[in-house]
């Protein structure tokens, strides 16, 4: 039986319970009764015991974080009395003992700040709860922030932060943002300033930067072109030349001497045009730039062009000079050679052509030799080649003909020639030509060309030989 019902009897009936079933019945449901609170209250008891176990634990563990901070904590109570302080990890330490816990008012970092003193006073009225502020302790500068949480209704906890790296930190992160910005915009100025094209790619070959010049030379605006990768702007027969380029220069150091090269840009029509790009690998705020400067050298190339056909050609007809005439014959006879065919060269000569300028003047016989010329580049192929020897004496190089073929062709321009009626002024001139002609079958290709002209120059002197205004041949 549960020792307080005992009690409980024992106090109601002195001289024992008396004996009568329906009290003894009532008795064991009383205990049973004391019995299950019992259980309960052990329960209880029990898990008590485990919150509160569970409770010291966090409090510990609260406590080695608050140690492990490198904040410097004090709580304090509302007459600012400081009630336990953890010193942080301030080098040199804020505070020179821990154990000296006094006023607040009198600690030496409030006593030298009067910005803190003010925070902390303010505290109460304006409901402050954090600062940052400057202060100065045992020779050092710090930047704190400073936060007062109100705990309970009497006790404050006052925590300090030494942010002064992280703002140093941030103040040399603005400098350099301002600086970066400052050296792309003087960069940009000087782009911009430059005569030709100019486009900067980083090193991810992305267009970062790209002046007014070579957007005239793209045909395209600014925005179309910046973030793109410069190829897309590379016509595709230049493209494996472009990149090789770009390659190198990304592999080589920095500052190293330019390397250029002709290449086609792609036009937003689909049409090309040849500039000459130079690559350069550079520096530029600590990072490497790749920079490409491109000219125009679509007109070089057309002067080029025609500074090499003058050189080539004779200035009076535009016939091929003689130092031409036996170069591009070189390349007609390799090419016969590998079609396996042959070619015939004809030697054609004006008659009398002294006459003639004796007849009309030097300058209407110009006028013929231009005639002569224009009438047998008319009549012939474009792979036949037509070079003026000397005065009035030209030669013709037939590839791919034979000696018949080469025969009828001959007779067709005696013929022609024979018929032409050339304007001079008043005049109207007729000259005839006379002309040797030989064939070299493809077996023997090989033969010098000087000892081939020479021949048919016999063959001409004998057409001279013969009249005028015929053609021998072999
Ligand atoms: P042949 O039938 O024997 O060839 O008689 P030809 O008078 O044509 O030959 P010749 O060699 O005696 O005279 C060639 C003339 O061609 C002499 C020269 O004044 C003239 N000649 C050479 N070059 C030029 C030229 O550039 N312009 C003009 N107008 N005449 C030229
Ligand atoms: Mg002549
Ligand atoms: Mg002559």
């Amino acid at each position: 039986m549960h020792r307080l019902l005992l009690r409980q009897l024992k106090r109601i009936y002195p001289d024992g319970v008396p004996d009568e079933p329906k009290l003894d019945m009532l008795i064991q449901l009383v205990n049973e009764g004391y019995q299950s609170f019992e259980e309960q209250l052990a329960i209880t008891e029990r898990s008590l015991d485990i919150s509160c176990n569970e409770l010291n634990q966090r409090n510990m563990t609260l406590n080695q974080i608050l140690d492990s901070l490198p904040d410097m904590s004090l709580w304090v109570d509302t007459q600012g009395n400081v009630k336990d302080i953890r010193s942080g990890n301030f080098d040199p330490p804020l505070l020179t003992s821990e154990a000296n816990y006094s006023n607040i008012f009198e600690l030496e970092i409030v006593r030298s700040s009067p910005e803190l003193q003010k925070f902390i006073r303010n505290y109460q009225i304006s409901g402050n709860k954090t600062a940052e502020l400057n202060m100065h302790s045992s020779g050092t500068d710090y930047i704190m922030r400073v936060r007062l949480t109100n705990i309970t209704p009497n006790s404050w906890l006052l925590v300090f932060r030494d942010i002064y790296v992280r703002k140093k930190l941030e103040e040399l992160q603005a400098q350099r943002l301002e600086h970066s910005k400052r050296a792309a915009k003087q960069l940009q100025e000087l782009v911009n300033a430059a005569p030709i094209g100019i486009i900067i790619c980083n090193t991810q070959l992305e267009i970062i930067m790209l002046n007014e010049f070579s957007c005239q030379l793209l045909k395209r605006a600014k925005v179309e072109v910046v973030h793109r990768h410069p190829s897309e702007f590379i016509a595709s027969q230049s493209h494996k030349l472009f990149k090789k380029r770009l390659r190198q220069t990304l592999e080589q150091g920095e500052g190293v001497a330019t390397t250029s090269c002709d290449l086609m840009l792609l036009l937003p029509d689909g049409r090309f045009r040849q500039v000459e790009f130079a690559f350069n690998k550079l520096s530029f705020d600590d990072n490497p730039i790749i920079i490409m400067s491109i000219t125009d050298i679509g007109e070089r190339k057309s002067l080029e062009n025609k500074l090499r056909k003058l050189a080539a050609t004779d200035a009076l007809t535009g016939a091929f000079n003689r130092r031409s005439f036996m170069e591009q014959t070189e390349t007609a006879i390799s090419t016969c050679e590998r079609w396996k065919v042959p070619i015939t060269i004809i030697l054609l000569d004006i008659d009398h052509f002294k006459q003639v300028n004796d007849r009309y003047g030097h300058a209407a016989g110009d006028e013929v030799l231009i005639a002569l010329v224009k009438h047998i580049q008319q009549s012939t192929r474009n792979m036949d080649v037509l070079g003026r020897l000397g005065g009035e004496e030209f030669a013709l190089v037939l590839p791919s003909t034979d000696n018949q073929l080469g025969f009828e062709i001959a007779e067709r321009l005696r013929r022609e020639v024979e018929a032409m009626e050339i304007t001079s002024g008043d005049n109207q001139i007729k000259i005839t030509v006379s002309l040797g002609m030989a064939t070299l079958p493809y077996e023997h290709l090989s033969t010098p060309i000087e000892d081939m002209l020479a021949r048919i120059d016999g063959y001409l002197y004998m057409a001279k030989g013969k009249g005028r205004n015929c053609i021998i041949h072999k």
